[in-house]
């Protein structure tokens, strides 16, 4: 309720791009990050001058693209599912955003992260069980001061609730292991917000 009149007095989104894009999610059920999710990051990467960014889960590069428009910075991110890495290709396109933006497809537990390079920001938003396994793999590519967001945290608030399928409730568990995991990482200052669908902010200790 309170956020609704928030979301309210916040500027809307006027991209005709952006705006399609997340039409287009919302029809054909693709998930991608909220509204308030996306504008922290933005806020994020203004504030601490990220120049690159990884992401693991394109979809179909809405967060990709949103961040690339608005920021100055080359975004390298990667997509498993090759209907979505040809429909995110094509947006990136569309966009004009293949000098900034880099989509790879392939599963991301199976790339070598040693190609990749170094990143300010990595922002975790793929197969939300295997979270702990995207931080520990990539955490080695970020720069000094580098910084790691973790999307879907509340899982649409399924973390708090009692539910009775197996495989949700197994899911839930590993995402509440995630969270309980990333707020113990000594490298890191992490802190837990109640934002969009729930997000961590990881700032590495240098
Ligand atoms: N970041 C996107 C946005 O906000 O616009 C949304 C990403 S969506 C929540 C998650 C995506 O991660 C899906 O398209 C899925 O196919 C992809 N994915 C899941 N596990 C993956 C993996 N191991 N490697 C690469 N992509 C993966």
């Amino acid at each position: 309720m309170s956020n609704d009149y928030l979301q309210n007095i916040n500027v809307k989104e006027t991209n005709e791009l952006l705006v399609s894009l997340r039409s287009f999610a919302l029809e054909h059920k693709v998930p991608i990050i909220t509204e308030e999710g996306i504008n922290f990051i933005n806020q994020i990467i203004k504030l601490k001058n990220i120049q690159t960014v990884l992401e693991i889960g394109t979809a179909i590069a809405y967060s990709s693209i949103n961040m690339a428009l608005k920021n100055n910075c080359s975004i390298t991110t990667i997509e498993r599912d090759i209907d979505m890495y040809k429909l995110a290709k094509d947006n990136v396109i569309k966009a004009s955003l293949e000098n900034q933006i880099r989509i790879i497809n392939d599963d991301a537990l199976l790339v070598n992260e040693h190609d990749l390079g170094t990143f300010d920001l990595l922002f975790i938003d793929a197969a939300k069980s295997q979270s702990i396994k995207f931080f520990e793999k990539y955490k080695k590519n970020l720069n000094p001061n580098g910084v790691i967001i973790t999307d879907n945290l509340l899982f649409h608030d399924l973390v708090t609730a009692e539910i009775k399928d197996r495989n949700l409730r197994q899911l839930v568990s590993k995402i509440d292991k995630f969270n309980k995991f990333v707020v113990a990482q000594e490298d890191f200052n992490t802190y837990l917000y109640n934002l969009g669908d729930g997000m961590s902010l990881s700032i590495k200790k240098d």
